[in-house]
């Protein structure tokens, strides 16, 4: 696709950049099916192709209006499509792209603007997060349905881990609202990998990894919580860590991505690569191997329908990874369909985009409990929450179903 970047980008590396990305799409359609808002809308300006061309239509200072902001806020950034496409597109580029030139050309009401804003200031901050978590649990019962439906239940006091010291160490992150809503969650996967042979720390002075400012066009203060990041995981690194791991894939992915995000920052560039190759979703460090060694059995544990998270299979595209472990650790896999479809979570869609969303996840639900399984396994703390409100059965992050298993 050929574009000629307006008068705002023309010459500039943005611009470029642009005309780069926009290239190499053919217009073929072949990403439509994969594209979890196009099969429920139907209107192509909800598909990537349609998209695509609206970013193309803002690169070259066309006329825009709320209706093309409208059509870009209703992408879940799944990049399902960058896996359907033959000619390598890279939409999620593309979409961030599109965003921020959306903002910049069709402002939103300040309505909407302060609710970005707001979820931007209390998701990205874990103990104002946690705060108002817990002010919800305590009032719950008092709550209108819909909300109490969003409010999980209090999670379990976490007892102190009494890990030994281990030669081989990796720092894991903490993400922002994972400690408020399943503190279980990094607490199982310490005692997995202390099983291994690998102490887990934490890093100082760790911040929101940034990708819900980035994704909510706060791109500046995402780049800012970057940085503070690096800053806390070279460190660690300098200091004998071996990896910066995390349990929550959509977190993994953005950190994935520093080194990219800031390749243009000639202080963080070299930093922000080290810090992204360092990087490792938490199915990336343990082995089935390792979880046979251990003594686990096959066969033994609940039936589990395992739910690839987007942010795993298309963003970090590890795919396959996770259902070995499971096995391994006795689970037994019921079959599920529609693999790489989205759960319609996406961060703060749920929230921005509630009918998309809950159909979605309608459809991922029935899509995942045709062998109606005891439990529903995920990598990623939003999908978990978003699919736990209205599951049939319960919803668990994989690493918890593993350290159970070593457990018994
Ligand atoms: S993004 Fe890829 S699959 Fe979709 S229309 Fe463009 S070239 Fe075809
Ligand atoms: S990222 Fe997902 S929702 Fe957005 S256009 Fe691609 S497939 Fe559709």
């Amino acid at each position: 696709m050929f574009a000629q970047p307006g008068a705002n980008l023309a010459g500039t590396e943005r611009g470029r950049e642009a005309q780069a990305l926009l290239r190499n799409c053919v217009h073929c359609g072949f990403c439509l099916p994969a594209c979890p808002t196009y099969r429920v809308t139907g209107n192509e300006l909800d598909s990537p192709r349609g998209r695509i061309y609206l970013i193309k239509q803002l690169v070259e200072g066309a006329p825009a209006s709320a209706t093309t902001r409208e059509h870009l806020d209703r992408c879940l950034t799944c990049r399902a499509c960058e896996r359907a496409c033959p000619s390598g597109v890279e939409y999620g580029r593309l979409i961030d792209l599109g965003r921020e030139l959306a903002e910049e050309r069709v402002p939103r009401p300040v309505s909407q603007h302060a609710l970005r804003r707001a979820m931007v200031e209390v998701f990205s901050r874990p103990r104002a997060f946690t705060a108002l978590l817990r002010t919800g649990q305590a009032i719950r019962a008092w709550l209108p349905a819909t909300l109490q439906a969003r409010i999980p239940p209090r999670p379990a006091r976490q007892p102190p881990a009494l890990l030994a010291r281990r030669t081989r160490r990796i720092v894991l992150l903490e993400g922002c609202v994972q400690p408020g809503l399943a503190p279980g969650i990094n607490a199982a996967a310490a005692r997995v990998l202390d099983r291994l042979g690998i102490t887990v720390e934490r890093v100082a002075g760790e911040q929101c990894c940034g990708a819900l400012g980035h994704h909510l066009g706060h791109t500046g203060r995402a780049l800012a919580q970057a940085r503070r990041n690096i800053d806390a995981c070279c460190a660690a690194l300098d200091a004998g860590a071996e990896s910066i791991v995390s349990s929550a894939s959509a977190c993994g992915l953005m950190v994935k991505d520093y080194g990219r995000l800031l390749a243009e920052d000639p202080a963080y560039a070299a930093r922000a690569q080290r810090v992204s190759a360092a990087t490792r979703d938490v199915s990336e460090v343990i082995t089935p191997v390792d979880l046979e060694r251990a003594g686990l059995a096959p066969g033994t544990g609940p039936r589990v329908a395992w739910q690839a998270p987007c942010t795993l299979q298309h963003g970090q595209r590890l795919v396959g990874r996770v259902e070995p472990l499971l096995v391994a650790a006795g689970c037994i896999l019921e079959p599920t369909r529609e693999g790489t479809l989205c759960c319609g979570s996406a961060g703060t869609y749920s929230i921005l985009q509630p009918e998309l969303s809950q159909e979605l996840r309608r459809r991922k639900i029935a899509a995942l409990t045709p062998g109606a399984p005891d439990v529903i396994a995920t990598g990623n703390i939003g999908c978990l929450e978003h699919l736990r409100a209205a599951s049939p059965v319960p919803v668990r992050h994989w690493i918890e179903l593993v350290a159970e298993a070593l457990d018994r």
